[in-house]
């Protein structure tokens, strides 16, 4: 098959006018002017869009589907430590059925905004192989042993059976004030043995920095009241935290430390100070950063250290996050608020932080991500009206996309 289109964006190279590119089967196996491309595969089909752009498929690097359902059910609260308070409070209600409605419910809502790849947390793994991922999807089994850290190898255990079968698959032990030391090891011992990725929340709030550094707020009192270990706290920054208690060296209390040298797929980072950022030039975890720029705003952290963190190399992705604190799952909604937030990053690279950033982070830079031959085929096409600044114009796309192929399959 050959699809024409007025504009190719192809993230590999400039923009292509009057573009196409020869699939076949699930791959990309030709792109270029449509002149030639026609040519050289004269028997192929051809599918003319006409006036629309093509574009690599968008990749969410960090979504929670399971809280599809809590859309605007939980009003702004005065503090994160309360927003968990009231996310638990409404997952009480949910019985496992509701879960797999609400994946299931995100799933099309993610495939209608034009996300062909979604990084996907789940509480629930054990539901996933009732579910048929409509996208291409990474599923994390995110893991929490807060109230029984001394289950943490069958935690671990009870989640990779499930998620075995499944084509991409991850672990993400939550936060490291939700998950001990020794689930973020045992998590990292079956990454190394499976080759998989892991992902994790670090630095997302400011009750997370008062909890780790000073050993107090609302965060430290609620965990310490639930029963958590916090002679970790009062010693350093969530992320000095996470980099000696998981990373290099080790705290006194926690001796047997692993080291951050397996991909990560950290979410948020929001609050880190500048002896953070300094630990991070020195010591260069494989941190992948995913920003969350509406689940941000929702929070109001303190600006996100956008500049600073691209300076010192990280390959910073966008994400959605859940809907318990994001109001739909477009990525192009996400990159809008990401522009609104930094006005000087120019739309090409926001672009990047949902096409190519996030293939990289999940290690399938020479396969997701660009247009371009060997690639899988997953692509979108969107209206186009003002031919002259192509990725503007995608950035302000604001209805559902209407044409996209998934594997080289057109999507209904
Ligand atoms: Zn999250």
């Amino acid at each position: 098959m050959i699809v024409r289109a007025k504009i190719v964006v192809t993230m590999d190279g400039p923009p292509l006018e009057n573009g196409a590119v020869a699939v076949s089967e699930e791959q990309i196996v030709d792109v270029g002017k449509f002149p030639e491309i026609s040519k050289a595969y004269s028997n192929e089909e051809v599918v003319d869009l006409g006036e629309q752009v093509l574009l690599p498929g968008l990749i969410n690097a960090h979504c929670h589907l399971d809280y599809t359902c809590l859309r605007g059910k939980i009003p702004r609260q005065k503090s994160f430590t309360d927003w968990i308070r009231a996310i638990n409070a409404a997952k009480a209600k949910l019985f496992p059925a509701d879960y797999v409605r609400s994946i299931n419910e995100g799933f099309a809502e993610a495939k209608h905004f034009g996300t062909t790849t979604i990084a996907n947390l789940t509480a629930f793994p054990e539901l996933v192989p009732q579910i048929k991922a409509p996208i291409r999807t990474w599923w994390f089994a995110e893991l929490i042993d807060v109230r029984d850290p001394s289950r943490a190898n069958e935690l671990v255990g009870l989640a990779v059976a499930p998620l075995k079968s499944q084509e991409h698959w991850g672990l993400a032990p939550h936060a490291p004030f939700t998950a001990s030391a020794d689930l973020y090891r045992r998590c990292k011992e079956i990454a190394d043995r499976e080759d998989i990725l892991l992902a994790t929340h670090l630095a997302e709030s400011r009750e997370e920095m008062s909890m780790f550094g000073d050993a107090r707020g609302p965060l430290y009192e609620f965990l310490k009241e639930i029963g958590r270990d916090v002679s970790d706290c009062g010693r350093s920054t969530p992320l000095g935290n996470f980099l000696s208690a998981v990373g290099r060296g080790g705290l006194p209390n926690r001796p047997q430390a692993i080291e951050v040298n397996r991909p990560y797929l950290v979410a948020h980072l929001n609050e880190i100070t500048q002896s953070d950022l300094d630990l991070l030039g020195k010591s260069k975890p494989q941190f992948q950063i995913v920003h969350c720029p509406r689940s941000h705003e929702y929070f109001g952290h303190l600006p996100f250290q956008f500049e600073k963190l691209r300076e010192l190399g990280f390959n910073i992705c966008l994400g959605t996050d859940s809907l318990a604190s994001n109001e739909d799952l477009s990525l192009f909604a996400e990159m809008r608020a990401f522009q609104k937030e930094f006005p000087n990053v120019s739309p090409e690279e926001v672009l990047e932080m949902v096409t190519v950033k996030p293939a990289h982070a999940l290690r399938h830079e020479n396969a997701l991500g660009k247009i371009r031959a060997g690639f899988i085929a997953d692509i979108i096409a969107l209206p186009l009206t003002r031919s002259t600044a192509a990725f503007e114009e995608i950035l302000a796309f604001e209805k559902p996309v209407s044409w996209s192929l998934i594997g080289g399959r057109v999507l209904a």
